[in-house]
């Protein structure tokens, strides 16, 4: 297959007035076309309905629902296992080209949509224009990365061995069988294609099932796989219950991987459930977990202020702190304490509340389950330390109801508080005072997290010494912690932040291989 060499997509300019009037016009469109739309499951190709739904709300107006999926049940499931093992038969021997071939198609009508895609996430998640515009470019992005790299997992002798004289040794690569992507509703775009295409390109059948929050875009997701040329049975689109269709598939006999991104909590339940064998289980499921964080960034004394505040402000708000990778911690050296966080307080105190569709800087969170999680997190501040911003969560704005949390900033926060330990996953940020370097970098390793982290600071000698010792599966320097771009920042995180799996990165396919040596003496 001839393609040129990957080069990830561009972002949009939203200070060029055109583009937000193309935007615009998109989520008329949507409004239009999408918004009210119904998704049944796809089973072996067929769409199916179930009697129960689920309903998707948009968080900055509760009162409008978004549209609907419908509700699989364990039978579904099992109908979706079943037949995706069906075919696996035939499409584990289609040529890898072939299947990169769908990717790429995949990604050349998402290109085309690519705004569609996005003004649906502002209403079904609430993600200002920025924010769905980097996502959807990172699901072309996944599509367009995933499919060259399957071709070095193509053919015998795909890996080196070593010659011996006598014999033809070689490796091949084989694909694992049907797997389960459980995915997230914080880039219900980006994730869940990654998540399932990967898988697929290296030859395996995936069971996707999308989070509750987001099963529209994930719907309107899987009709660009089809339209690509996706086979009947290779991707089976089963929306549902995580405790119920989740837990169902993820204990199954019959499953062969699980590859999950979501929170601590479920993911080391289904670690757990998916260790256990089941009667007439023939394999270890190989599973997969990306997971939370509490992510740090460090400003010491010898930081560029700007840089500093502009990065903790981005990497702080950017989607209402609903990210892994979000800055829900923020170190500083006592020497600078005041200055940079009177600096960052300002900042975030000029950002917008709005809705995604207004474009404003901070929006609704995504739901009421979400809501009231952060809500006991701002009870807790004023105990933990002190409230520099923010503090209350209004739930509406502008006469509409919806999930809507104030930009909070809570100062001189303890290192073993719940504040400074505990992911949020809202826009709270605690701040922590170091005494010095040492002690900052000690503070940023000591959460059982290991996501992504930073460093503010123009010495050479500690940067070279966070680059060793800063537990972070994404690290860095004088820039946001957040926005890893496929390809040039693989993205994963260790210790309770997962396996570190990388996605986009270059050996993020091997995850969904298993490898055979075949020896012929002659
Ligand atoms: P979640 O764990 O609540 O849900 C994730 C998915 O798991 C959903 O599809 C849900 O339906 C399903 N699920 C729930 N219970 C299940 C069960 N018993 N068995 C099987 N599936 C089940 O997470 P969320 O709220 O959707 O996402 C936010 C979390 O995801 C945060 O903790 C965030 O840090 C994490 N995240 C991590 C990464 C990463 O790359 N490390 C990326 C994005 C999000």
């Amino acid at each position: 297959i001839k393609v040129q060499d990957y080069r990830p997509q561009p972002f949009t300019d939203f200070t060029q007035p055109e583009n937000v009037q193309a935007y615009q016009a998109a989520l008329k469109k949507v409004r239009a076309e999408l918004v009210g739309k119904h998704y049944p499951l796809i089973i072996d190709g067929e769409r199916v309905d179930t009697a129960e739904k689920i309903t998707s709300l948009n968080p900055c107006d509760t009162s409008e629902v978004v549209g609907t999926t419908a509700k699989a049940t364990v039978e579904d499931a099992e109908r979706a296992l079943q037949g995706a093992w069906a075919a696996f038969e035939t499409w584990k021997k289609w040529d890898m080209d072939a299947r990169a071939r769908i990717l790429l198609k995949a990604a050349a009508i998402l290109k085309r949509r690519r705004l569609e895609a996005c003004a649906l996430m502002s209403i079904e998640v609430g993600k200002n224009y920025a924010e769905a515009d980097v996502e959807v470019a990172e699901a072309i992005d996944f599509l367009e990365y995933y499919a060259r790299s399957a071709m070095k997992y193509a053919g015998f002798g795909a890996a080196e061995t070593t010659w011996f004289e006598g014999e033809e040794n070689g490796l091949m690569y084989l694909p694992l069988g049907v797997g389960v992507s459980i995915s997230p509703w914080n880039f219900p775009c980006a994730i869940f294609i990654g998540m399932a295409a990967a898988p697929i390109v290296a030859g395996n059948c995936v069971i996707a099932k999308p989070a509750e929050d987001s099963g529209l875009i994930a719907g309107f997701m899987v009709d660009i796989m089809l339209e690509a040329g996706l086979p009947a049975g290779v991707l089976q689109f089963l929306p549902g219950v995580g405790k119920e269709v989740g837990e169902y598939l993820t204990t199954h006999a019959r499953t062969r991987f699980i590859t999950f991104t979501g929170s601590r909590a479920v993911g080391l339940h289904i670690n757990e459930v998916a260790a256990r064998t089941m009667p007439g289980q023939k394999w270890i499921k190989k599973v997969i977990l990306e997971l939370g964080g509490k992510d740090a960034l460090i400003v010491d004394e010898t930081a560029d202020l700007e840089v500093a505040v502009t990065a903790a402000t981005q990497g702080a708000f950017g989607f209402n702190g609903q990210k892994c990778s979000a800055m829900s911690r923020l170190i500083v050296v006592d020497e600078v304490y005041d200055a940079v966080v009177g600096q960052f307080v300002e900042r975030a105190r000029a950002l917008k509340v709005g809705t995604g569709e207004e474009n404003a800087n901070v929006t609704a969170v995504v739901n009421g389950m979400s809501f009231d999680k952060i809500k006991g997190y701002l009870d807790l501040a004023p105990q933990e330390g002190q409230v520099l911003l923010g503090g209350e969560a209004p739930g509406e704005h502008g006469g509409k109801k919806g999930y809507y949390i104030q930009p909070t900033i809570v100062g001189d926060v303890a290192r073993d508080a719940r504040l400074a330990q505990e992911e949020i996953f809202g826009p709270v940020v605690s701040v922590l005072r170091a005494r010095d370097w040492q002690d900052a970098l000690e503070i940023a390793n000591s959460t059982e997290y290991g996501l992504t982290g930073g460093v503010i600071s123009s010495s050479r000698e500690r940067l070279e010494q966070a680059r060793a010792e800063f537990e972070a599966g994404n690290l860095y320097f004088n820039r946001k912690i957040t926005g890893a771009i496929v390809g040039v920042q693989p993205f994963g995180g260790y210790y309770m932040s997962g396996t570190d799996s990388k996605a986009g990165g270059p050996d993020y396919l091997a995850n969904f291989l298993q490898l055979k040596t075949v020896t012929e003496r002659w």
